[in-house]
C-alpha cells in the first residue's frame, strides 16, 4: 500500500484580494508597500485574484502592471474575468471575448441607473451617481488621473453614488431592498448593485480551482463592509486596518485575521505571515 503523506508544502493556494485600500493605498492607489508580499506570492506559483469594485477596465490595467495572468471579479462580484485556456475544463459563462470567458452575475447597469433616478426624484439634491459625474469630476474625487476616470466609468454592474445626507441611508437601502438592489459601502462611495456581492462570485471562482487542481486553502483579504461576503467565503479571512488604523466596525467574522497595518502595508504583513505558515 503506498501513503501519499499530505505535505503543506505542494498545498495548493489562491489569494482573493480587494484593491481600494487594501493591495493599493487609500489615498495614493499605490502598491510599493506590498510587492515583497506580491514577489512571495509569484515565487510560490499562488494565484491572486484582484476583486473589487473596480471595472474590468480599470482592473485589467493593474492586472497589467503587476503582470497577474490570474482571472479577476470586477464591480462587487458583478462579473467573473477567466483568461481563455485558464482552465483545462470547460465550465458555464455567460460571454466570451477574445481573450476572456466572463461569468456575470450582475444586474445590467441601465437597471441601476434607473433605480438611481427614481431614488433622486425621490430625495432630490442628495444623491449623486457616477452616471451624473463628468469624468474630470469622478477624476477629483477620487484622485485618479482623467484617464483613470474613464476607465472608472465605464461601468456594467455597479453604480457608486455619494449621499450627501448620511440620514437618509437607513430608508434607501429600505427601498433598494424592495426593488431587489442591494447597497453597500467600499471606502469612498456607496454602492448600488443587484443580487451579487463579491461572496458569491469567490465561490464560484474557488470551485473552478478546485474542480482543476483538487483541495485548496483560499485566503481573502479586505478593508470594508463590501468585503465580508468575500471574507465569510475563504478559509482565510484578514481585515486591513482603515488610513485612520481603526477597523471597519462592520466587518466581524469569528475567524477573522486582523493585520496590524492600513492598506497595502498590513495586505504585506499579513500575506507573508500567512503564506509562510501555511507552506
Ligand atoms: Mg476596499
Amino acid at each position: 500500500m503506498i501513503f501519499v503523506a499530505f505535505s503543506p508544502a505542494n498545498r495548493n493556494i489562491v489569494v482573493f484580494t480587494d484593491l481600494d485600500g487594501t493591495l493599493l493605498d487609500h489615498t495614493t492607489y499605490r502598491f510599493d508597500a506590498a510587492l515583497p508580499a506580491l514577489r512571495l506570492l509569484k515565487k510560490k506559483n499562488i494565484p491572486l485574484i484582484l476583486c473589487s469594485s473596480k471595472t474590468a477596465a480599470e482592473i485589467e490595467r493593474l492586472r497589467k502592471q503587476l503582470r497577474l495572468r490570474h482571472p479577476f471579479i470586477s464591480e462587487n462580484g458583478g462579473g467573473i474575468f477567466v483568461p481563455r485556456g485558464y482552465f483545462d475544463q470547460d465550465f458555464v459563462h455567460d460571454k466570451k471575448t477574445p481573450d476572456y470567458a466572463i461569468i456575470e452575475l450582475g444586474a445590467p447597469y441601465s437597471e441601476l441607473r434607473a433605480f438611481l433616478n427614481r431614488l433622486q426624484k425621490r430625495f432630490p439634491d442628495t444623491i449623486q451617481g457616477f452616471g451624473d459625474l463628468e469624468t474630470e469630476e469622478v477624476a477629483r474625487l477620487c484622485g485618479l488621473s482623467v484617464e483613470e476616470a474613464r476607465l472608472a466609468k465605464q461601468r456594467e454592474h455597479d453604480e457608486p453614488f455619494l449621499l450627501h445626507e448620511a440620514r437618509l441611508e437607513a430608508e434607501i437601502v429600505r427601498e433598494a431592498r424592495a426593488h431587489g438592489i442591494q447597497v453597500t459601502k467600499g471606502g469612498r462611495f456607496y454602492h448600488l448593485i443587484g443580487g451579487n456581492d463579491k461572496g458569491r462570485a469567490v465561490s464560484i471562482l474557488t470551485d473552478l480551482f478546485r474542480q482543476e487542481r483538487g483541495e485548496t486553502t483560499t485566503v481573502g483579504i479586505g478593508d470594508s463592509l463590501n468585503d465580508l461576503a468575500m471574507l465569510a467565503a475563504v478559509d482565510y479571512p484578514v481585515l486591513v486596518k482603515k488610513p485612520d488604523h481603526t477597523y471597519d466596525p462592520s466587518v466581524s467574522l469569528p475567524n477573522l485575521i486582523l493585520a496590524s497595518s492600513p492598506g497595502p502595508e498590513g495586505f504585506c504583513e499579513a500575506i507573508l505571515r500567512l503564506v509562510n505558515t501555511l507552506t
